[in-house]
């Protein structure tokens, strides 16, 4: 039973927005995709989904999957009035701390740091102060030019500065000097009021609760959206059972939950203390039309919107 999962992350105004470099999928395109997927396929729902996986129910041949990723302002600004619109609901997957805590991710730090200095060598030369600054208050840390060799490197989607930057931001450095140095570059870059920018880019709950509501689905996307593979079973189970709480919080019904691994990480740890929780859906980020019968219910793969005609 072949199933297109489709993941979307922001969707916005591109041209109108502060930031038009941010990679998003703008409104037209949106608007062009949801035309696409109504002539070629039939949204179905988390709940059909959920039942077709155990074999209780039958999904038409050309089913599609809306999900949505992160939590953002997007989501209820844009997203949902155009699926309210056609009768059709999408699944929203949002972590809780930026929406409880005000916090923003560090992959969205990292998003913005980018959209905000065009000059990426900028940015590199801010990060190599940053380090060196970290290195001589007593961080254990290699030198400058180890992490050149290793991390500037040519890449097909990114020019070496812009791989380099995300690079060492994601997992180069070490992890207390990486959170500081993000908070830095975020800071000098894009806005020193995480808070007030936090507010403008995620839902609030109060947001979240009115999509649900108005037949919106959410699942759990982690509490601070982390690595789950790179955990312990105990702080998994930790962040997982937060992200429960959380959905709770947003009116979701707590049988048949789903789960989006944050960056599509997870292990058999992972796989093992969601299905003791009930869990129903798992979704990641690997590549391809999602088939029931040969994929495992808890991890499905997915299609990125940009593999999807926009017309
Ligand atoms: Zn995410």
């Amino acid at each position: 039973m072949a199933l297109t999962i489709v993941m979307y992350h922001y969707v916005r105004d591109l041209g109108r927005s502060r930031y038009p470099a941010i990679k998003a999928r703008t409104l037209e395109a949106f608007k062009g995709q949801l035309d696409y997927i109504g002539r070629n396929h039939e949204v179905v729902t988390m709940k059909q989904v959920a039942a077709a996986a155990r074999g209780e129910e039958r999904l038409p041949d050309n089913a599609c999957w809306l999900t949505f990723d992160d939590g953002y302002l997007d989501h209820y600004l844009n997203v949902f009035p155009l699926l309210e619109a056609r009768g059709w609901e999408g699944s929203f997957f949002a972590p809780a701390q930026p929406i409880l805590e005000g916090r923003v991710l560090d992959v969205n730090k990292i998003h913005f740091i980018l959209a905000a200095e065009p000059d990426a060598g900028r940015i590199v030369e801010e990060l190599r102060r940053q380090v060196e600054r970290a290195r001589e208050d007593g961080a254990d840390l290699r030198p400058w030019d180890d992490y050149v060799a290793e991390y500037m490197t040519q890449c097909h989607l990114d020019t070496p500065e812009v791989l380099f930057i995300k690079l060492m931001l994601q997992k180069g450095l070490p992890e207390a000097v990486r959170n500081r140095v993000c908070d830095e570059l975020f800071a000098r870059f894009v806005s020193a009021d995480e808070v007030a920018f936090a507010s403008e880019l995620y839902l609030s709950v109060d947001q979240a609760r009115t999509m649900v509501r108005s037949g919106m689905a959410f699942g759990g996307h982690g509490y601070s959206h982390q690595w789950l593979a790179s955990l312990d079973g105990e702080a998994q189970a930790r962040d997982i059972d937060r992200s429960l709480e959380f959905l709770g919080q947003l009116g979701v019904p707590a049988e048949d939950w789903t789960i989006c691994y944050p960056y599509g990480s997870y292990d058999r740890t992972t796989v093992e203390l969601v299905r003791e929780r009930g869990c129903a859906l798992g979704l990641t980020t690997r590549e391809a039309v999602a088939d029931l019968g040969r994929d495992g219910a808890l991890e499905l793969p997915r299609v990125d919107t940009i593999f999807l005609p926009a017309a």
